[in-house]
Protein backbone atom coordinates (compact mmCIF):
# COMPACT_ATOMS: atom_id res chain seq x y z
CA UNK A 1 0.00 0.00 0.00
CA UNK A 2 1.58 3.57 -0.68
CA UNK A 3 1.81 6.08 1.63
CA UNK A 4 1.41 9.74 0.59
CA UNK A 5 4.52 12.39 -0.36
CA UNK A 6 4.22 15.47 1.62
CA UNK A 7 3.36 17.63 -1.11
CA UNK A 8 0.47 17.55 -2.54
CA UNK A 9 0.15 18.52 -6.21
CA UNK A 10 -3.12 20.16 -7.91
CA UNK A 11 -2.12 17.80 -10.75
CA UNK A 12 0.55 15.41 -12.40
CA UNK A 13 0.76 15.11 -16.19
CA UNK A 14 1.88 12.08 -17.84
CA UNK A 15 4.11 12.63 -21.28
CA UNK A 16 5.65 15.90 -22.47
CA UNK A 17 4.76 15.45 -26.40
CA UNK A 18 2.59 17.90 -28.19
CA UNK A 19 -0.51 17.22 -25.79
CA UNK A 20 1.64 17.21 -22.31
CA UNK A 21 3.01 21.08 -23.02
CA UNK A 22 -0.04 21.91 -24.05
CA UNK A 23 -1.73 20.59 -20.70
CA UNK A 24 1.02 22.34 -18.80
CA UNK A 25 1.41 25.79 -20.69
CA UNK A 26 -2.07 26.05 -19.62
CA UNK A 27 -2.14 24.74 -16.37
CA UNK A 28 0.84 27.49 -15.98
CA UNK A 29 -1.92 29.99 -17.02
CA UNK A 30 -4.07 29.23 -14.66
CA UNK A 31 -1.38 28.88 -11.98
CA UNK A 32 -2.56 25.73 -11.03
CA UNK A 33 0.78 23.64 -9.56
CA UNK A 34 2.02 20.72 -11.48
CA UNK A 35 5.00 18.49 -12.39
CA UNK A 36 5.07 16.97 -16.38
CA UNK A 37 6.79 13.42 -16.07
CA UNK A 38 8.19 12.07 -19.21
CA UNK A 39 9.86 8.99 -20.08
CA UNK A 40 12.23 10.37 -22.45
CA UNK A 41 15.59 11.64 -21.58
CA UNK A 42 15.12 14.79 -24.20
CA UNK A 43 12.17 17.06 -25.60
CA UNK A 44 10.36 15.99 -28.23
CA UNK A 45 7.45 13.32 -27.46
CA UNK A 46 7.53 10.33 -30.29
CA UNK A 47 8.87 13.09 -32.68
CA UNK A 48 12.39 11.96 -31.02
CA UNK A 49 12.08 8.48 -32.39
CA UNK A 50 10.73 8.98 -36.14
CA UNK A 51 13.22 7.39 -39.00
CA UNK A 52 15.52 10.03 -40.28
CA UNK A 53 13.88 10.30 -43.50
CA UNK A 54 10.73 11.42 -42.48
CA UNK A 55 11.47 15.33 -43.35
CA UNK A 56 9.33 18.39 -42.18
CA UNK A 57 8.35 18.79 -45.89
CA UNK A 58 6.86 14.94 -45.44
CA UNK A 59 4.91 15.22 -42.43
CA UNK A 60 1.35 15.57 -42.12
CA UNK A 61 1.31 19.26 -40.90
CA UNK A 62 2.17 20.41 -37.51
CA UNK A 63 -0.13 22.61 -35.30
CA UNK A 64 2.01 24.95 -33.72
CA UNK A 65 2.25 24.55 -29.66
CA UNK A 66 -0.28 27.68 -27.78
CA UNK A 67 0.80 30.70 -27.71
CA UNK A 68 3.83 30.35 -30.38
CA UNK A 69 4.43 30.55 -33.97
CA UNK A 70 5.17 26.71 -35.58
CA UNK A 71 7.98 24.92 -36.35
CA UNK A 72 9.65 25.61 -39.49
CA UNK A 73 9.14 23.55 -42.86
CA UNK A 74 11.79 22.81 -45.40
CA UNK A 75 14.15 19.69 -45.66
CA UNK A 76 14.98 19.60 -41.70
CA UNK A 77 14.76 16.07 -40.41
CA UNK A 78 11.29 15.82 -37.98
CA UNK A 79 13.11 14.04 -35.67
CA UNK A 80 16.01 16.98 -35.42
CA UNK A 81 13.30 19.98 -35.58
CA UNK A 82 10.28 19.37 -33.44
CA UNK A 83 12.48 17.83 -30.50
CA UNK A 84 14.39 21.38 -30.74
CA UNK A 85 11.13 23.43 -31.24
CA UNK A 86 9.90 21.45 -28.05
CA UNK A 87 12.47 22.12 -26.03
CA UNK A 88 12.78 25.63 -26.79
CA UNK A 89 8.95 25.88 -25.68
CA UNK A 90 9.66 24.16 -22.55
CA UNK A 91 12.26 26.81 -21.75
CA UNK A 92 10.27 29.72 -22.84
CA UNK A 93 7.48 28.46 -20.71
CA UNK A 94 9.27 27.78 -18.25
CA UNK A 95 7.28 24.56 -18.20
CA UNK A 96 7.98 21.77 -14.78
CA UNK A 97 8.88 19.26 -17.09
CA UNK A 98 10.58 15.92 -15.18
CA UNK A 99 12.58 13.38 -16.82
CA UNK A 100 13.94 10.94 -17.68
CA UNK A 101 10.54 9.32 -15.48
CA UNK A 102 8.68 6.72 -16.78
CA UNK A 103 5.75 6.52 -15.01
CA UNK A 104 4.77 2.60 -14.00
CA UNK A 105 1.68 2.84 -12.44
CA UNK A 106 -1.03 5.41 -11.23
CA UNK A 107 -3.29 4.25 -7.90
CA UNK A 108 -5.83 5.77 -5.41
CA UNK A 109 -4.89 6.62 -1.41
CA UNK A 110 -8.46 7.70 0.15
CA UNK A 111 -9.25 10.92 -2.34
CA UNK A 112 -5.51 11.32 -3.88
CA UNK A 113 -3.92 9.73 -6.51
CA UNK A 114 -0.22 8.41 -6.32
CA UNK A 115 2.01 8.55 -9.51
CA UNK A 116 4.73 6.09 -9.08
CA UNK A 117 8.17 5.31 -11.08
CA UNK A 118 10.04 2.48 -10.19
CA UNK A 119 10.83 4.05 -6.26
CA UNK A 120 9.63 7.85 -6.70
CA UNK A 121 6.38 8.67 -6.71
CA UNK A 122 4.15 12.15 -6.50
CA UNK A 123 0.74 12.36 -4.78
CA UNK A 124 -1.90 14.83 -6.83
CA UNK A 125 -5.59 15.57 -6.77
CA UNK A 126 -6.02 14.86 -10.37
CA UNK A 127 -4.03 13.58 -13.42
CA UNK A 128 -3.55 14.39 -17.18
CA UNK A 129 -2.47 11.42 -19.27
CA UNK A 130 -0.42 12.44 -22.22
CA UNK A 131 1.51 9.49 -22.90
CA UNK A 132 0.57 8.79 -27.09
CA UNK A 133 0.94 5.56 -28.45
CA UNK A 134 4.13 5.21 -29.73
CA UNK A 135 5.46 3.17 -26.45
CA UNK A 136 2.65 0.85 -27.59
CA UNK A 137 3.08 -0.79 -31.45
CA UNK A 138 0.64 -3.10 -32.39
CA UNK A 139 2.02 -6.48 -34.42
CA UNK A 140 -1.55 -8.45 -35.08
CA UNK A 141 -1.06 -12.32 -34.30
CA UNK A 142 -1.04 -14.17 -37.44
CA UNK A 143 -0.40 -17.87 -38.22
CA UNK A 144 3.20 -18.87 -38.85
CA UNK A 145 4.65 -15.46 -37.73
CA UNK A 146 7.08 -17.04 -35.82
CA UNK A 147 8.54 -19.26 -38.40
CA UNK A 148 9.64 -16.65 -41.20
CA UNK A 149 13.56 -16.39 -41.54
CA UNK A 150 13.36 -13.33 -42.61
CA UNK A 151 13.73 -9.97 -40.33
CA UNK A 152 9.99 -8.38 -39.21
CA UNK A 153 9.85 -5.05 -38.16
CA UNK A 154 7.06 -2.59 -37.19
CA UNK A 155 7.40 1.46 -37.91
CA UNK A 156 8.80 2.18 -34.70
CA UNK A 157 11.99 0.49 -36.01
CA UNK A 158 12.34 1.82 -39.36
CA UNK A 159 15.02 3.69 -40.32
CA UNK A 160 14.69 4.72 -43.65
CA UNK A 161 14.93 2.68 -47.42
CA UNK A 162 17.96 1.63 -47.60
CA UNK A 163 18.21 -1.20 -45.37
CA UNK A 164 15.80 -2.79 -48.00
CA UNK A 165 17.63 -2.18 -50.97
CA UNK A 166 17.38 -5.04 -53.68
CA UNK A 167 14.91 -7.22 -51.17
CA UNK A 168 11.53 -8.52 -51.00
CA UNK A 169 9.66 -6.84 -48.85
CA UNK A 170 6.26 -7.01 -47.45
CA UNK A 171 4.63 -3.79 -46.25
CA UNK A 172 1.62 -4.62 -44.00
CA UNK A 173 -1.15 -2.26 -43.19
CA UNK A 174 -3.89 0.42 -44.65
CA UNK A 175 -2.83 3.68 -42.49
CA UNK A 176 -0.78 6.93 -43.59
CA UNK A 177 2.41 5.16 -42.17
CA UNK A 178 2.05 2.18 -44.71
CA UNK A 179 1.18 4.54 -47.78
CA UNK A 180 4.31 6.82 -46.58
CA UNK A 181 7.21 3.91 -46.32
CA UNK A 182 5.87 2.12 -49.43
CA UNK A 183 6.59 5.33 -51.32
CA UNK A 184 10.53 5.28 -49.59
CA UNK A 185 10.75 1.56 -49.74
CA UNK A 186 9.26 0.70 -53.41
CA UNK A 187 11.75 2.39 -55.88
CA UNK A 188 15.29 0.74 -54.13
CA UNK A 189 13.79 -2.14 -53.35
CA UNK A 190 13.64 -5.84 -55.59
CA UNK A 191 10.05 -5.83 -54.93
CA UNK A 192 7.32 -5.20 -52.88
CA UNK A 193 3.88 -6.37 -51.75
CA UNK A 194 0.87 -4.47 -50.23
CA UNK A 195 -1.00 -6.46 -47.98
CA UNK A 196 -3.91 -4.41 -45.75
CA UNK A 197 -6.86 -6.21 -44.59
CA UNK A 198 -9.70 -3.99 -45.56
CA UNK A 199 -9.42 -2.36 -48.76
CA UNK A 200 -7.76 1.36 -48.43
CA UNK A 201 -10.02 4.31 -48.24
CA UNK A 202 -8.92 6.44 -50.60
CA UNK A 203 -9.63 10.68 -50.19
CA UNK A 204 -11.74 11.79 -52.93
CA UNK A 205 -11.61 15.46 -54.61
CA UNK A 206 -14.45 16.69 -52.51
CA UNK A 207 -12.29 16.50 -49.10
CA UNK A 208 -13.15 19.67 -47.33
CA UNK A 209 -12.05 20.77 -44.00
CA UNK A 210 -15.75 20.12 -43.20
CA UNK A 211 -15.26 15.96 -44.46
CA UNK A 212 -12.41 16.56 -41.85
CA UNK A 213 -14.33 17.83 -39.12
CA UNK A 214 -17.00 14.95 -39.25
CA UNK A 215 -14.98 12.53 -39.71
CA UNK A 216 -12.76 13.50 -36.47
CA UNK A 217 -16.83 13.41 -34.92
CA UNK A 218 -16.68 9.89 -35.38
CA UNK A 219 -14.13 9.11 -33.35
CA UNK A 220 -15.07 11.19 -30.88
CA UNK A 221 -18.48 9.72 -30.72
CA UNK A 222 -16.89 6.13 -30.82
CA UNK A 223 -14.76 7.43 -27.52
CA UNK A 224 -17.83 9.18 -25.80
CA UNK A 225 -19.44 5.28 -26.50
CA UNK A 226 -16.19 4.02 -24.28
CA UNK A 227 -15.51 2.02 -27.52
CA UNK A 228 -11.49 1.67 -27.93
CA UNK A 229 -10.44 4.35 -30.06
CA UNK A 230 -9.27 4.01 -33.90
CA UNK A 231 -6.91 6.57 -35.96
CA UNK A 232 -8.38 9.82 -37.22
CA UNK A 233 -6.72 8.79 -40.54
CA UNK A 234 -8.76 5.05 -40.49
CA UNK A 235 -11.83 8.31 -41.04
CA UNK A 236 -10.21 11.19 -43.20
CA UNK A 237 -8.97 8.79 -46.00
CA UNK A 238 -5.34 7.89 -47.59
CA UNK A 239 -3.82 10.32 -50.19
CA UNK A 240 -1.15 9.40 -52.33
CA UNK A 241 1.72 13.07 -52.24
CA UNK A 242 4.31 13.84 -54.54
CA UNK A 243 6.71 12.03 -52.28
CA UNK A 244 4.45 8.91 -53.22
CA UNK A 245 4.09 9.35 -57.11
CA UNK A 246 7.57 7.21 -57.81
CA UNK A 247 6.36 4.06 -55.86
CA UNK A 248 2.49 4.58 -57.54
CA UNK A 249 4.24 4.50 -61.35
CA UNK A 250 5.60 1.31 -60.45
CA UNK A 251 2.23 -0.07 -59.36
CA UNK A 252 3.42 -0.47 -55.26
CA UNK A 253 -0.37 0.55 -54.52
CA UNK A 254 -1.59 -1.78 -55.59
CA UNK A 255 -3.60 -3.36 -52.23
CA UNK A 256 -3.50 -7.05 -52.02
CA UNK A 257 -5.71 -8.79 -49.14
CA UNK A 258 -4.21 -10.23 -46.31
CA UNK A 259 -2.09 -13.53 -46.84
CA UNK A 260 -3.88 -16.31 -44.92
CA UNK A 261 -0.31 -17.56 -43.28
CA UNK A 262 3.09 -16.38 -43.30
CA UNK A 263 5.38 -19.00 -43.67
CA UNK A 264 9.50 -19.49 -43.45
CA UNK A 265 10.22 -18.26 -46.80
CA UNK A 266 7.03 -16.17 -47.54
CA UNK A 267 3.99 -15.45 -47.13
CA UNK A 268 1.18 -17.85 -48.72
CA UNK A 269 -1.77 -15.57 -50.52
CA UNK A 270 -4.85 -16.21 -50.34
CA UNK A 271 -4.98 -17.64 -54.34
CA UNK A 272 -2.42 -20.71 -52.51
CA UNK A 273 0.72 -18.84 -53.91
CA UNK A 274 4.01 -17.89 -52.07
CA UNK A 275 5.13 -14.49 -52.21
CA UNK A 276 9.07 -15.30 -51.21
CA UNK A 277 9.83 -12.17 -49.04
CA UNK A 278 13.14 -11.07 -47.40
CA UNK A 279 11.47 -8.81 -45.17
CA UNK A 280 7.81 -8.49 -43.22
CA UNK A 281 7.08 -4.47 -42.36
CA UNK A 282 4.39 -4.15 -40.25
CA UNK A 283 3.07 -0.62 -40.45
CA UNK A 284 0.13 -1.84 -38.36
CA UNK A 285 -0.40 0.75 -35.99
CA UNK A 286 -0.06 1.56 -32.65
CA UNK A 287 -2.18 1.09 -29.11
CA UNK A 288 -2.64 4.05 -26.62
CA UNK A 289 0.04 3.77 -23.85
CA UNK A 290 -1.94 3.27 -20.81
CA UNK A 291 -1.40 0.63 -18.94
CA UNK A 292 0.03 2.11 -15.97
CA UNK A 293 -3.83 3.44 -15.78
CA UNK A 294 -4.66 -0.22 -15.14
CA UNK A 295 -4.81 0.16 -11.39
CA UNK A 296 -7.85 2.87 -11.68
CA UNK A 297 -10.27 0.56 -13.50
CA UNK A 298 -11.30 3.15 -16.17
CA UNK A 299 -11.99 0.76 -19.07
CA UNK A 300 -15.60 0.14 -20.24
CA UNK A 301 -17.35 -2.58 -20.62
CA UNK A 302 -16.59 -1.79 -24.28
CA UNK A 303 -12.72 -2.07 -23.82
CA UNK A 304 -11.93 1.58 -24.21
CA UNK A 305 -12.10 4.86 -21.44
CA UNK A 306 -14.94 6.67 -21.77
CA UNK A 307 -14.95 10.26 -21.52
CA UNK A 308 -17.56 12.78 -21.45
CA UNK A 309 -18.66 15.87 -24.01
CA UNK A 310 -15.56 17.73 -23.01
CA UNK A 311 -13.41 14.79 -24.87
CA UNK A 312 -10.71 14.47 -22.51
CA UNK A 313 -12.47 13.73 -18.77
CA UNK A 314 -13.12 10.20 -17.71
CA UNK A 315 -16.49 9.18 -16.93
CA UNK A 316 -15.33 6.57 -14.83
CA UNK A 317 -13.37 9.15 -12.76
CA UNK A 318 -13.67 13.33 -13.54
CA UNK A 319 -10.33 13.37 -11.41
CA UNK A 320 -8.34 11.63 -14.70
CA UNK A 321 -8.46 13.21 -17.97
CA UNK A 322 -6.46 12.05 -21.10
CA UNK A 323 -5.08 14.13 -23.40
CA UNK A 324 -4.02 12.67 -27.11
CA UNK A 325 -6.22 9.81 -27.21
CA UNK A 326 -8.87 9.12 -29.36
CA UNK A 327 -10.45 11.91 -31.41
CA UNK A 328 -7.38 14.22 -30.10
CA UNK A 329 -4.68 11.97 -31.30
CA UNK A 330 -3.24 14.70 -34.01
CA UNK A 331 -1.10 17.82 -33.13
CA UNK A 332 -3.88 20.29 -33.45
CA UNK A 333 -6.42 17.79 -31.39
CA UNK A 334 -4.10 17.86 -28.60
CA UNK A 335 -3.59 21.42 -28.57
CA UNK A 336 -7.35 22.06 -27.97
CA UNK A 337 -7.65 18.79 -25.72
CA UNK A 338 -4.51 20.22 -23.08
CA UNK A 339 -7.03 23.09 -23.29
CA UNK A 340 -9.93 21.60 -22.14
CA UNK A 341 -8.16 19.24 -19.73
CA UNK A 342 -6.77 22.27 -18.25
CA UNK A 343 -10.22 23.34 -17.38
CA UNK A 344 -11.72 20.05 -16.26
CA UNK A 345 -8.58 20.07 -13.83
CA UNK A 346 -9.53 23.62 -12.96
CA UNK A 347 -13.26 22.93 -12.78
CA UNK A 348 -12.63 19.76 -10.62
CA UNK A 349 -10.61 21.94 -8.04
CA UNK A 350 -12.71 24.54 -7.67
CA UNK A 351 -15.61 21.91 -6.30
CA UNK A 352 -13.17 20.08 -4.41
CA UNK A 353 -12.57 23.86 -2.69
CA UNK A 354 -16.72 24.81 -2.45
CA UNK A 355 -17.44 20.86 -1.20
CA UNK A 356 -14.84 21.58 2.23
CA UNK A 357 -15.70 25.06 2.69
CA UNK A 358 -19.38 24.32 2.83
CA UNK A 359 -18.83 20.91 4.96
P1 LIG B 1 3.74 11.68 -28.01
O1 LIG B 1 4.39 12.63 -28.92
O2 LIG B 1 3.89 10.22 -28.28
O3 LIG B 1 4.30 12.00 -26.55
C1 LIG B 1 4.06 11.12 -25.50
C2 LIG B 1 5.11 11.36 -24.44
O4 LIG B 1 4.74 10.57 -23.32
C3 LIG B 1 6.51 10.93 -24.86
O5 LIG B 1 7.43 11.96 -24.59
C4 LIG B 1 6.80 9.69 -23.99
O6 LIG B 1 8.15 9.61 -23.54
C5 LIG B 1 5.90 9.95 -22.79
N1 LIG B 1 5.48 8.72 -22.12
C6 LIG B 1 4.94 7.59 -22.67
N2 LIG B 1 4.68 6.69 -21.70
C7 LIG B 1 5.07 7.26 -20.53
C8 LIG B 1 5.04 6.83 -19.18
N3 LIG B 1 4.57 5.63 -18.81
N4 LIG B 1 5.53 7.67 -18.23
C9 LIG B 1 6.01 8.90 -18.55
N5 LIG B 1 6.04 9.36 -19.84
C10 LIG B 1 5.57 8.55 -20.79
N6 LIG B 1 0.02 14.23 -36.26
C11 LIG B 1 -0.02 15.41 -36.90
O7 LIG B 1 -0.78 16.30 -36.48
N7 LIG B 1 0.75 15.65 -38.02
C12 LIG B 1 1.58 14.70 -38.50
O8 LIG B 1 2.26 14.93 -39.49
C13 LIG B 1 1.66 13.43 -37.87
N8 LIG B 1 2.48 12.45 -38.31
C14 LIG B 1 2.54 11.27 -37.63
C15 LIG B 1 3.41 10.27 -38.08
C16 LIG B 1 3.49 9.04 -37.42
C17 LIG B 1 4.40 7.98 -37.92
C18 LIG B 1 2.69 8.83 -36.29
C19 LIG B 1 2.75 7.51 -35.55
C20 LIG B 1 1.84 9.81 -35.82
C21 LIG B 1 1.75 11.04 -36.50
N9 LIG B 1 0.89 12.04 -36.07
C22 LIG B 1 0.85 13.24 -36.72
C23 LIG B 1 0.13 11.88 -34.87
C24 LIG B 1 1.01 12.54 -33.80
O9 LIG B 1 2.05 11.71 -33.40
C25 LIG B 1 0.24 12.93 -32.62
O10 LIG B 1 -0.85 13.62 -32.95
C26 LIG B 1 0.95 13.80 -31.61
O11 LIG B 1 2.23 14.24 -32.00
C27 LIG B 1 1.07 12.93 -30.44
O12 LIG B 1 1.37 13.74 -29.36
P2 LIG B 1 1.21 13.17 -27.92
O13 LIG B 1 1.67 14.24 -27.01
O14 LIG B 1 -0.15 12.63 -27.71
O15 LIG B 1 2.17 11.89 -27.86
Amino acid sequence: MATIGSDILDAVVIGAGQAGLSTSYYLARRRIAHVVLDADATPGGAWQHRWDSLTMHDVHGIAALPDSEPPVGGSGRANVVVPAYFGGYERDHGLPVLRPVRVDRVEWVGDLLVVHAVDRRWTARTIVNATGTWTQPHVPCYPGIETFRGEQLHTVGYSGPEPFRNRRVVVVGGGASGVQLLGEIAPVAADTLWATRSEPVWRTDDFTPERGREAVALVEDRVRRGLPPRSVVSVTGLALREQEQAASLIGAYERHPMFSRIEPDGVRLPDGSLWPADVILWATGFRPAITHLAPLHLRSEHGGIQLDRSGTTAIADPRVHLVGYGPSASTIGANRAGRAAARGVAAYLDQRESNSSSA
